[in-house]
């Protein structure tokens, strides 16, 4: 190893946060070390704990408290929540935040991610601090008379209710009497989300709400194709909404009353049009479908579009005052509430539409334009320094936007390719104004991928 500084450091955090296999990657020893490089960091002399329901979280938030404790900040522990009811305890109480996670990952992999004491993840430049402490050893471990202590707040999930409760108009949704089917997919809003809707007076019937960390019942990423369950349900049985969330409870999509599944951005796009005044500043990556862009020009609205990753759309989103953005598969960020993705106030906020508008989810989906933006993976071995200077030449002559991997755009539609930061593969968007046009665009880049790389 020596003492050659440029060692090749393995980078931890990735775009939300630090992932792994537990006992591989995340090992009690790492756990606890990086939380020591985490207390060590953070500014606040509390720091709130929270996890979702993988079987592994006890072990790992057993040994992040006690890194965290050898630091000499306390920790205020959670237990069980949504990933957006711990960062408004963080927000609300100005204290710093680990939440235990992988997201919809499956449940084999854990997570560690990072809230700052404003509620929002933390930036990347602050993330790469916290791994050179951990890569240095720079430790600020307390001596024996002031390492912290554990306290445990139950409550933070009536807090997130009431929160959310107070921004819809829950008197009008009450006065509806919403059926609704909720599916928590195992996960973290396995009482949350069920509980807040009977608050706002819907009658709720749940589906895999029993909290399983090896998420049984299904794939922990609320697509179509892992929610049949809900699909059907919704298809024979008569409710005005189905809801389904990711692991943690950060996102959620829903389901129409006719049992069909409703693309992210369409929700967005409602919530766009229903949260956005004229003027507004609406912040989304880059990779967000024409929808949005098509909703904010005809609303009077400024789209600023950044690179991929929920953190980076929060923090923009802070910078220029915006009231709403997101990301289109279905993390929507309220700034009114709070400036992280919220699947629980976007199941209310979609609720409010309704109940406001009389209107039915499906007919509210129908009067958006449409668009159809495919995604695709496609394996490559390329590396992309290389992979987008051969595709820049080879699109010359259309206009590109390198905001994030390579948009090139064409007459009625753009293609966006983006290496993924973890596997050999490029990730490919193609949106357009119908399925067929759409399809074109794919066509072209496959051909063009396979010109290009023999
Ligand atoms: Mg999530």
């Amino acid at each position: 190893m020596g003492n050659d500084p440029e060692i090749k450091r393995k980078k931890l955090f990735g775009t939300n946060g630090i992932r792994g296999v537990p006992n591989v990657d995340l090992t009690p020893e790492f756990c606890s070390d990086i939380a020591t490089a985490i207390g060590t960091f953070s500014d606040t002399g509390n720091i709130a704990v929270g996890m979702d329901t993988r079987l592994s979280g006890d072990m790992i938030s057993s040994s992040v408290k006690a890194g965290l404790l050898s630091t000499g900040k306390n920790v205020i522990d959670l237990g069980i929540l949504p990933t957006p009811a711990l960062q408004l305890y963080c927000r609300n109480n100005h204290v710093f935040g680990v939440v235990i996670t992988a997201s919809h990952n499956p449940p084999q992999f854990n997570g560690i991610k990072c809230i700052g004491s404003d509620g929002t993840e933390l930036k990347q430049e602050d993330e790469a601090r916290i791994e050179d402490i951990y890569y240095e050893k720079k430790y600020a471990r307390c001596q024996w008379n002031t390492i912290g202590t554990i306290s445990y707040f139950p409550g933070q999930i009536a807090e997130y209710h009431r929160s959310i409760i107070s921004l819809v108009d829950a008197g009008k949704i009450r006065s509806r009497h919403y059926r609704v089917v909720v599916d928590a997919g195992n996960g973290a809003a396995y009482s949350s989300t069920p509980e807040l809707l009977s608050k706002l007076g819907c009658a709720v019937t749940t589906l895999n709400a029993n909290p399983d960390g090896l998420f049984s019942s299904r794939n922990a990423e609320p697509r179509p194709e892992n929610l049949s369950s809900l699909l059907d349900l919704m298809k024979t049985e008569r409710f005005d909404l189905g809801i389904a969330h990711d692991g943690d409870a950060d996102r959620a999509v829903f389901v129409d009353e006719n049992g069909k599944f409703i693309e992210g951005e369409n929700t967005l796009a409602l919530a766009i049009q229903d949260v956005a005044r004229k003027g507004d500043i609406v912040v989304t990556p880059v990779s967000s479908s024409d929808l949005i862009s098509d909703i904010c020009s005809s609303s009077g609205l400024k789209l600023l579009q950044t690179r991929v990753g929920a953190p980076i759309v929060a923090r923009s989103m802070i910078e220029n005052s915006a009231r709403i953005g997101g990301e289109e598969n279905g993390g929507i960020i309220f700034g009114q509430h709070q400036y992280c993705r919220d699947g629980g106030m976007t199941a209310a906020k979609i609720l409010d539409i309704m109940a406001r508008s009389g209107k039915r989810i499906s007919d509210l989906v129908a009067e958006l334009p449409k668009y159809v933006l495919l995604k695709e993976s496609i394996h490559t071995d390329i590396p992309w320094s290389k992979l987008s200077s051969m595709l820049k030449e080879h699109f010359r002559s259309n206009r590109m936007d390198f905001t994030d991997g390579l948009k090139i755009f064409f007459p009625g539609g753009w293609i966006l390719v983006r290496p993924s930061g973890t596997e050999p593969i490029i990730r490919v968007y193609s949106n357009a104004r119908n399925e067929k046009n759409a399809d074109e665009l794919s066509n072209i880049f496959r051909s063009a991928f396979q010109k290009i790389t023999g």
